[in-house]
């Protein structure tokens, strides 16, 4: 089949590529000259494991295309899919301009039937906004179809070649018909296609997204309890996840949510609540209890140095949200730099994979390493904010000789408490007895 994807970021670059490696041809459009100039010439303009290879493989076998010229891949496309942000405006609801101009771009250029698949995350009602934004514009007959996206970012080829289920909204036998022939790969290998109404897809999305948010927080919740009480998150963890109705997964507590999904789809949720005169009350519960549980550390680093961090040196490992992503859209770590700056304390950072886009954003005001070892000279602590592999397993002996002070304080309960004990590490983690 030909697919045009509109919207080439993390989402459209996956899907588009997936699709290309399922033997479609696939035409990707974006507005980013820059971008798709790169991805012309074999660069992939963002982080994922295992993407580059499929990438260039699919580029070779002359599956996959790059253009910034809209109207040329829709002319060769039966299907459209819209990979497009959708950020959080001011009061927190998604912003569909995005989606929107290109429903209406479409609609001006579209010369046969389309099928319009939205991927992007978008508040119930969309697609019948899509639709009145294309019907303005032509009478041609076309198709919306709600297809919401679930890939984890630094796990994203292995969900999008191999995704849990696949979610389609449609209300026309045309449009489904196609959809599962494109997902014909899947369905044949046993992954399900749940078929529903567009507003039950677009909401199963928020629904998914919020509750992995509300489980997250929850487990936070407990972790800072189990500090006042005594008790050991790991082990209460353990105790509950064996129970298959909660499960393992999930239960892992840190320094809080961010990246570009959770936080920017709790707050939307809300929202659209609000505007259907409706209060999620557990959302806005999640929403305070995270962001305070993103910086919980900096006042434990403060009453750590007297309640004073004015000078200190504190070198940060971990940049990105989670570990395996460049993304740094909401990362616990920028909001812990800009605190811990504010304090007076002086930063050195170390993400190999993040540093670039940070940069981008903080310039000067902190200073980047070139190893995690190297952040740690003369530094008074270390901050884990971001749970990369290269951090599991340091070399405590290296540490304690670069560090003023063998201080660790872990955002993201990287180490058994035995450990950093038996190095002569003072260690704070979440949800755990501290090691002094
Ligand atoms: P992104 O910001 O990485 O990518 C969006 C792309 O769209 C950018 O390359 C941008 O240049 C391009 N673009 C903007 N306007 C355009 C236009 N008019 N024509 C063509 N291209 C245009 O965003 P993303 O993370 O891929 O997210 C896209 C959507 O998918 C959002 O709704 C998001 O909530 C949802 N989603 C994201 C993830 C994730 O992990 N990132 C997972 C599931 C769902």
């Amino acid at each position: 089949m030909n697919i045009t994807i509109v919207g080439t970021g993390y989402v459209g670059l996956v899907t588009g590529t997936t699709l290309a490696e399922l033997g479609n041809s696939v035409y990707c459009v974006d507005i980013d000259e820059k971008k798709v100039e790169g991805m012309k010439n074999g660069i992939v303009p963002i982080y994922e494991p295992n993407l580059e290879e499929m990438f260039l493989r699919n580029i070779q076998a002359e599956r996959l295309f790059f253009t910034t010229d809209l109207k040329k891949a829709l002319d060769k496309s039966e299907v459209v899919y819209l990979a497009l942000p959708t950020p959080p405006g001011e009061d927190g609801s998604a912003d569909l301009s995005y989606v929107l101009r290109v429903a209406h771009d479409i609609g001006e250029m579209m010369t046969d039937y389309k099928v319009i698949v939205n991927k992007s995350t978008v508040p119930v009602g969309t697609a019948d906004r899509v639709r009145e934004v294309i019907a303005s514009k032509t009478d041609i007959p076309f198709d919306v179809v709600s297809n919401p996206e679930f890939l984890r970012e630094g796990f994203a080829v292995e969900d999008s070649m191999n995704p849990s289920r696949v979610v389609v909204g449609a209300s026309s036998e045309k449009a489904k018909n196609i959809m599962a022939t494109i997902y014909q790969p899947f369905t044949n290998t046993g992954i399900p296609i749940i078929f529903m109404d567009e507003k039950s897809s677009e909401l199963t999305k928020y629904a998914a997204n919020s509750f992995l948010a509300v489980k997250i927080t929850f487990m936070n919740e407990i972790a800072n309890y189990c500090e006042k009480v005594g008790a050991d998150v790991d082990k209460v963890r353990l105790g509950m996840g064996s129970d298959d109705r909660i499960g393992h997964r999930f239960l892992f507590p840190g320094i809080g949510y961010g990246g570009s999904c959770f936080p920017k789809d709790v707050k939307a949720l809300i929202n659209s609540g609000k505007q259907d005169d409706f209060e999620f009350q557990i959302l806005k519960a999640t929403e305070n209890v995270n962001s305070h549980q993103k910086v919980i550390l900096v006042s434990e680093i403060e009453n750590y140095f007297g309640g004073s961090i004015e000078g200190k040196t504190i070198a940060i490992w971990g940049l990105a949200f989670k570990a395996n992503t460049d993304d740094i859209r909401e990362a616990s770590s920028l909001d812990n730099i800009r605190l811990l700056l504010e304090k007076g304390a002086r930063i050195v950072a170390y993400d190999a994979v993040a540093e670039n886009n940070v940069r981008k954003i903080l310039g000067d005001k902190i200073q980047y390493a070139k190893s995690m070892y190297e952040a740690l000279d003369g530094a008074d602590a270390l901050l884990i904010a971001t749970e990369w592999s290269e951090f599991k397993n340091p070399n405590f002996e290296l540490m304690a000789k670069r560090m003023n002070s063998k201080t660790i304080f872990d955002g993201r309960n990287m180490y058994p408490l035995d450990i950093p004990a038996q190095n002569g590490f003072y260690y704070k983690s979440i949800g755990r007895k501290t090691i002094v």
